[in-house]
Order: structure tokens, then C-alpha cells, then sequence
């Protein structure tokens, strides 16, 4: 059983940091004994530009075995081979999430008392589980751990390579990417989140497992729309501490609802301070704000949909004019939306102001009633942030089936990048960034789209359109049932 954890860096903030936040010395190899086998942590690379750490469990398949004979409930009775030639050896499931939870336990809690500013600071990460046993797919990866923030790759392995007809295995190689989350918080949600994917719980699930699932869920699983399932895999589908779990982690998120602590606002705030200044005078995000604002006017749109809202800055722009009577923000991000809610107030905003304003979380992968309707939407700097096979999925999604008049799409103009004095070359502009675009991608992509689906398109640059390479940002409005195609501007 195998896991990595990397991260990057720079000489001011080395990614070398990783071995303080989990305890362990990049340059030992260190083997612990665990009740099942022998958790190895090692680190195969580590500079101060990029580190990993991989946590290698050898599980006693035997011992297991051993351990089990007279414990209450140990999944489906095995028969006697199969007890002893199973997967627990080679697939990431919850002896790997109990392995992760002893020996990265001070990492777990977000302790480090040499460095204490560690371990509060989010940093880039990246999760790689080769094999995971995933019951419900690649599509209930993706619904547990975006909503906490990951970007997330579920490819289903073959069950044989050299003979694909034989379809997948029940296996999944993971990658999971995050740019704001802790390592603690990344732990907690592998911890609780990895025997729910394999939903075959080694042990037997005491109640003192509900406080336990309380302790790892703190800050992210309250809230979490897959709450009951997570619970009821978790508890091993034992309902009466399913039920008193969900109990209690519904008081919470009630009280959490009425929280009206302002940090993580203020941090994003401060962030987007930050990530403005790169670009004097007026910064890129702001053009794009101004001239995607341009556009929804010139349209005459009333109700808008801000799709991939994000952190909420244009929603928050929207409602400063009048002219747009209804504003929806969509977002697979919880966390990205309780920021959101946090910078619009929306908690003490009046009733009427209130009522223009809807955020809702939801993934652009799937269609959805609740996006019919509208006049225009937008999607910023969204599109890169999915799987191109992913792309179709949202496509129709959007123009399919949510059709709204007028749609505003801006994605980054990759011939700029050159542009970019810090951007190494190469190099995406975003870590999350799945694809950048030239314009020629681009507008071969928007064509096909407002061809299949009706739509006229038109395309704008944003940001100073340089005559070699473009704009840095390229942006394409679409219109519904516009006979014939406006020209490139
Ligand atoms: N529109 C904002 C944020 C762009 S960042 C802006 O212009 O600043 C991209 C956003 O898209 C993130 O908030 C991310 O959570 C969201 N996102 C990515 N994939 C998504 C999906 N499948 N469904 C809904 N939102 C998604």
C-alpha cells in the first residue's frame, strides 16, 4: 500500500518544510511497526523546490487474518483462502488511513512545535494513491473530496493491461491537488475519507469511533453534502451510531452557520492583495472583472449566473449594480463558498439585497435544473480547471442544457505566458491549471460549441493585446440564436 504527499517550494519557503509539518526527516528512511505490517516513510525527492514523502504500508496479510478470527463484524464472511489472498496488502484502504493516522499523528493535529507557523499555512499539495478501492467509482471521488477544495484525477485501472476487454478493476489511481488546504486538513480528509472509499472497515467500529470521526471531520465535514454517506461508510453502516454522529454534526454546522468569524475572509483578501500587485497598474483580475461586467450590460441581462464563482469577487461586483436583479454563484467548493459568503456579508446583509443573491454548490460536470432560466452566465477562468475529457460534460451542461442568452468565457492565453517575467517557462500559470489554451485552441474549441449548440460567438481580448502573442486573458461571448457568426475582433 502506497501513498505520496509532494509539495513545492522556493528558497524563501522550501518545500523541504514538508518534513517538519509530518515529523519526519527527508533525509532518514524510517520504518515504524504497526499492528498489521510495517509503515516505511521515505522521501524520493527533496529540494527546496519540491519534496515527496511516501508512505509505504507492508501489511502481514497473515497476522491480519489472525487478528480478525472472533471480532465481531469483518465484512462478508471470506472464504478460507480468500482470507489469506486478498487485496489488503496491495490497495489503499483503511488499514493505510489508520497507518497515515499513527504515524503522522503531531501532522494530523496540526502540531509542530519547532516551527509553529507551519502547520496554519496552506501550501500546494499533492495526494497520490496508485490504488485505491473506490466502491461508488470515480464519480463519488470526485463528490467526497472537491467539495473540500481538491482538484481531483480518479482514472480507473484495467484490471489487465494486455487485455483491456476485460474491462476495469475496482481500483482507482488517485490525484488529488490542492493549493489552499493544510497538510492537516489533507490528512484528516484521507483519514476519514479513504475507508469510506473502501467501505470494508478492517476493525471493529466501537462507539467511541463517532467521536473519533467528529475529531477528523472538525471544519470540513458538517457541512460536506456527502455528510450521511461519509457517516453511515465510516460507522460501517451501523445506524445507531450513524444516526447519533449525524446528530451532532448537524449542531455543529448550525452553530458553525451562525459563526461570523471573519479570518478566512481576511486572509483571501489579503491573498488577492498580494496576487494583484504582480500586475501594475490595474491588475488582470480587475480588467477581466470590468470587461466581463461590459459585456453582461451590453447584453441587457437582468439574472446572471456566475458559474465557478470562486471566492465571490464578481458576484460582489454584480450586486453593486442594480441593473442585475438576480445573482447566482455556483461552485463545486464548499470552501471556496463559505469564503464567498463571508466577503458578501450575506449573514447581515439586508432582506433585499438578500434576496438578489444565491450561492449555491454544485459541479458544471453534471447538468441541473436549478441553471435554467437565465439571461447570461459567466464562466472565469474556469474551463482550465477541468479534466479536458470533462470539458464535453460542462459543455453540455451549459449550453445544452442550462442555455442562457448570452455566455461569457475567459480562459488564459498561453502565447502570453512568454510574457511573464516570473513564470518559468513552460510552466502553467496555476498548479490547478489542467490546460492553457492559444487563441487558435481556443477559438477552434468556442466554435465547435456555439455551432452544436445554436449559439453565435465573438471573441475579445483582455488586458494589453500584444501583436505577436495576444492578450493575456482571451475571452469568447456567445449569444443565443444569432444568425450568423460575429468575426474575431
Ligand atoms: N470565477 C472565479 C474563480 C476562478 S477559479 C474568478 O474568475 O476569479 C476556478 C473555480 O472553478 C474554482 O473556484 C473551482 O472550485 C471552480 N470549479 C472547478 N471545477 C468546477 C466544477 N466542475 N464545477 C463547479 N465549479 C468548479
Amino acid at each position: 500500500m502506497f501513498l505520496t504527499i509532494s509539495t513545492t517550494g522556493s528558497a524563501q519557503r522550501p518545500a523541504t518544510d514538508l518534513g517538519h509539518l509530518l515529523h519526519k526527516h527527508p533525509e532518514k528512511a524510517q520504518a515504524f511497526s504497526t499492528s498489521y505490517g510495517t509503515a516505511h516513510v521515505l522521501y524520493p525527492e527533496a529540494d527546496a523546490e519540491h519534496c515527496t514523502a511516501a508512505l509505504l504500508l507492508e501489511v502481514d496479510a497473515v497476522a491480519l487474518v489472525r487478528r480478525r478470527k472472533g471480532k465481531g463484524r469483518g465484512g462478508a464472511p471470506d472464504a478460507a483462502l480468500a482470507q489469506y489472498v486478498n487485496d489488503r496488502p496491495y490497495a489503499a484502504s483503511s488499514l493505510l488511513a489508520v497507518a497515515l493516522g499513527s504515524v503522522f499523528s503531531s501532522a494530523m493535529r496540526g502540531v509542530c512545535t519547532a516551527r509553529p507557523e507551519l502547520p496554519g499555512t496552506p501550501r500546494p499539495l499533492r495526494i497520490e494513491v496508485p490504488a485505491l478501492p473506490a466502491r461508488g467509482g470515480a464519480d463519488l471521488v470526485r463528490r467526497l473530496f472537491e467539495p473540500l477544495g481538491w482538484t481531483v484525477t480518479a482514472e480507473p485501472v484495467p484490471l489487465d493491461t494486455e487485455f483491456p476487454e476485460w474491462g476495469d478493476s475496482r481500483y482507482i489511481r488517485l490525484t488529488l491537488l490542492a493549493a489552499d488546504l493544510t497538510l492537516a486538513e489533507a490528512l484528516r480528509h484521507l483519514y476519514a475519507l479513504l475507508p469510506v472509499l473502501d467501505d470494508a472497515k478492517h476493525y471493529w467500529v466501537s462507539p467511541d469511533e463517532v467521536d473519533k470521526l467528529l475529531r477528523v471531520g472538525d471544519g470540513w465535514l458538517p457541512a460536506h453534502p456527502e455528510r450521511e454517506l461519509i457517516t453511515r461508510r465510516y460507522l460501517s453502516h451501523r445506524w445507531s451510531l450513524t444516526r447519533q454522529a449525524n446528530e451532532r454534526l448537524e449542531l455543529v454546522r448550525l452553530a458553525e452557520a451562525d459563526d461570523s468569524e471573519v479570518e478566512d475572509l481576511d486572509n483571501a483578501v489579503a491573498q488577492e492583495a498580494e496576487a494583484d500587485d504582480e500586475e501594475k497598474p490595474t491588475p488582470l483580475a480587475v480588467r477581466r472583472r470590468e470587461a466581463i461586467l461590459g459585456v453582461l450590460r451590453a447584453s441587457g441581462a437582468a439574472r446572471v449566473l456566475d458559474l465557478g464563482c470562486g471566492q465571490g469577487q464578481l458576484v460582489q461586483a454584480l450586486l453593486k449594480d442594480p441593473a442585475f436583479t438576480e445573482i447566482v454563484g455556483v461552485d463545486v467548493s464548499m470552501r471556496a463558498l463559505t469564503i464567498a459568503s463571508r466577503r458578501l456579508k450575506l449573514d447581515r446583509m439586508g432582506e433585499r439585497q438578500a434576496s438578489r443573491v444565491t450561492l449555491l454548490q454544485g459541479s458544471l460536470a453534471y447538468t441541473d435544473k436549478r441553471l435554467k432560466g437565465y439571461d447570461a452566465a459567466v464562466l472565469s477562468e474556469v474551463i482550465e480547471h477541468l479534466d479536458l475529457p470533462r470539458l464535453p460534460a460542462l459543455e453540455y451542461a451549459v449550453f445544452g442544457s442550462a442555455r442562457p442568452r448570452t455566455v461569457c468565457v475567459t480562459t488564459p492565453n498561453v502565447e502570453y505566458n512568454v510574457r511573464w517575467e516570473s513564470l518559468p517557462a513552460g510552466h502553467a500559470r496555476h498548479g490547478d491549471h489542467r490546460f492553457e489554451w492559444t487563441r487558435e485552441e481556443f477559438r477552434g474549441w468556442a466554435r465547435t460549441v456555439a455551432e452544436r449548440h445554436g449559439y453565435a460567438v465573438e471573441f475579445l481580448p483582455v488586458g494589453p493585446d500584444d501583436p505577436e502573442v495576444g492578450p493575456p486573458t482571451q475571452m469568447a461571448v456567445f449569444r443565443l440564436g444569432t444568425p450568423k457568426e460575429a468575426k474575431a475582433a
